[in-house]
């Protein structure tokens, strides 16, 4: 489904009607404090209930995944662990882009799908209209399930469908045969090593039992394994069908990797790996530094670990002259890179600032050496330029007819060549286009989604590398080359872009002690200028009487304000800055 849909409400639900919680605090399964606090799912999470249908017991397994198109990644590995799929559509929004994205992925793994509409209570559904969508997608009318998630109205017989209508896992042959899982999800525990979420597709593991990783080549014991419920639950013996976790002892993170097969190794056996999933590729890259530079190791340390939940990630060292050492990383787009920033400072306590967010470049130099540049900073000299190519990508934006000449509108002012239009189904149209990477991963979706009051969607997907006439715009505030704010820019706009680059940073750097010069160049030349004027020395001043709490309080703000700035010679830069610079 898509975002808000209401996945994890239903998933409360599930919990409940099965006894495994009481009573459900909002959206359980969202146990990080991050996806709380935003009320988004970011982690796929699985978690067994015990269910009992005419007399029958039943085991099920369900995942909770992430509905924003920047963690569809969490979707594919979920689904290549399941048997069948719920696909939830808020009856009030109407079949969605990640709608369709997911309900393909699925039907390409031969998934049995359960089409269901959800919020019908709520007045504004429209139950019909979205019916009639799911008909159009190749569901019949009789196997459309309507339900309330808040309410819990229809999700006992949901339940139901689920155990008759999706199959019990097939894959086990017999208990002589090599036992071997899949790992769909893993995490770092300081005791028992990595732990890795597993799919038994055949024969069982036992606490002690030796294990191996195909990929890796490394083995180890099982330390202990058990399932969620939604806590840890520990087992003996985690068999055929079941989906759980396993503690592998092992200490060294990079050996267990996502999609990779875990098995239990024997003498006269070889072993045929479980096909897992394509490895996303990351399309947005930015730096991360340590705000303090001898936090470096605790920064290497804590995205390594993040890496093993979060496979969708890549970091490189790399070392940018005015800021030390630091990442290079790829994501599979913003919200993901501002999440994986969070969850390094929340999680593991360090401080990161970013550098603003750039696609990877290929250039040709005049004596024909190819090379990949993925940011600003690594730019070289035009002069020993002979190509450079930036990456285009598909994109198809899902509206309906009113938002059409908006959501055209906002194609056009970003370079986007116009395909052509479908009618998707009763009510929506599919405009497709050409656009090059850059333009949609800057503010692309919040722009779209707030000239279509929310109603638009987009799917996009990398498809070539084309010509591209790009100009380096350095930035130097107080005098001195902020080189994490260097941007490439179309050369046709570089003078706009400088003006607007520099007018952004003067609303978003803080007045300072002194007049700070901002100014925008390329090559040396610069092509716009403006000045922050000098704060009045004592921030207290204006509070005339003696409220002695206030002044403290002010204080401790401007301390606090403090934290998220780092200093670039002469000038505190709030961190922030680096990315909210490039909204327009
Ligand atoms: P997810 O992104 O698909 O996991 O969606 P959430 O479960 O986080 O739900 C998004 C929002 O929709 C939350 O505010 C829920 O309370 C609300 N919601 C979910 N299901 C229903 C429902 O059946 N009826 C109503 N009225 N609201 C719902
Ligand atoms: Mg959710």
């Amino acid at each position: 489904a898509h975002i808000d849909h209401g996945k994890s409400t239903l998933a409360d639900r599930m919990l409940e009607i099965t006894g495994v919680v009481k009573k459900a605090e909002k959206q359980m399964l969202d146990d990080m404090e991050l996806e709380q606090e935003r009320g988004i799912t970011i982690k796929l999470k699985a978690v067994r209930m015990p269910f009992e249908k005419d007399g029958e017991k039943y085991e099920l397994n369900i995942i909770d995944t992430p509905g924003h198109v920047d963690f569809g990644y969490e979707v594919s590995r979920a689904l290549a662990a399941c048997e069948g799929a719920v696909l939830l559509v808020d009856a009030t929004q109407g079949v969605q882009a990640q709608t369709i994205v997911n309900y393909e992925k699925a039907k390409a793994l031969n998934l049995k799908i359960i089409p269901v509409l959800n919020k019908i209570d709520l007045a504004s559904a429209q139950v019909e209209e979205t019916m009639f969508q799911l008909i159009d997608m190749g569901f019949n009318e009789d196997e459309i399930l309507m339900i309330s998630a808040k309410t819990g109205r229809g999700v006992k017989d949901l339940l139901n469908d689920i155990v008759d209508r999706i199959p019990p896992p097939n894959t086990c042959t017999s208990l002589t045969d090599t036992s071997k899982a899949l790992v769909f999800d893993s995490y770092y525990d300081e005791f028992r090593g990595v732990i890795a979420f597993v799919n038994v597709v055949n024969g069982e593991f036992k606490t002690n039992s030796e294990i191996e990783l195909f990929a890796s080549k490394t083995k180890s014991r099982i330390v202990d394994l058990g399932y969620l419920s939604p806590g840890e639950v520990k087992e003996k013996v985690l068999s055929c069908g079941e989906v759980g976790f396993i503690a592998t002892g092992l200490k060294d993170i990079s050996n267990v990797r996502v999609g990779d097969t875990i098995f239990v190794p024997k003498e006269d056996k070889s072993i045929e790996p479980i096909s897992g999933y394509k490895e996303p590729v990351p399309v947005v890259f930015l730096s991360f530094y340590p705000a303090d530079s001898s936090d470096y190791l605790k920064l290497r340390e804590a995205m390594e670990k993040l890496n093993l939940s979060d496979a969708a990630f890549t970091f490189q060292p790399e070392s940018i002259g005015a800021i030390g050492k630091g990442f290079r990383c790829g994501f599979l787009g913003l919200l993901h890179a501002d999440i994986v920033q969070e969850r390094i400072e929340r999680e593991f306590g360090v401080e990161v600032i970013t550098t603003s967010p750039s696609v990877r470049y290929e250039i040709v130099t005049t004596k024909g050496v190819k090379k990949i540049i993925n940011s600003a900073t690594e730019f070289p000299d035009p002069t020993t330029l002979k190509e450079v190519k930036e990456p285009w990508a598909k994109l198809d934006i899902y509206t309906t007819a009113k938002y059409m000449s908006a959501v055209m509108d906002l194609c056009k002012s970003r370079r986007a060549i116009y395909i052509g239009t479908d009618q998707f189904d009763a009510t929506r149209v599919r405009v497709s286009y050409e656009i090059p990477l850059i333009e949609i991963i800057i503010d692309f979706y919040d722009k779209l989604k707030s000239i279509s009051s929310g109603y638009a969607s987009i799917d996009y997907e990398v498809i070539d590398y084309r010509p591209t006439n790009v100009a380096k715009i350095d930035i130097l505030v107080a005098g001195d080359v902020i080189a994490p704010l260097s941007q490439l820019v179309q050369r046709e706009n570089a003078q706009q872009e400088g003006k607007r680059i520099v007018a952004k940073l003067k609303e978003l750097i803080p007045r300072q002690q002194f007049k700070v010069s901002l100014q925008a160049a390329i090559g040396g030349k610069i092509i716009a200028r403006e000045n922050i004027s000098p704060v009045r020395k004592d921030v207290t001043g204006h509070l005339y009487g003696g409220d002695v709490t206030r002044k403290m309080k002010l204080l401790e703000k401007q301390k606090k304000g403090k934290k998220r700035m780092k200093r670039f010679g002469k000038v505190d830069i709030p961190q922030n800055v680096f990315w909210k610079v490039m909204e327009r």
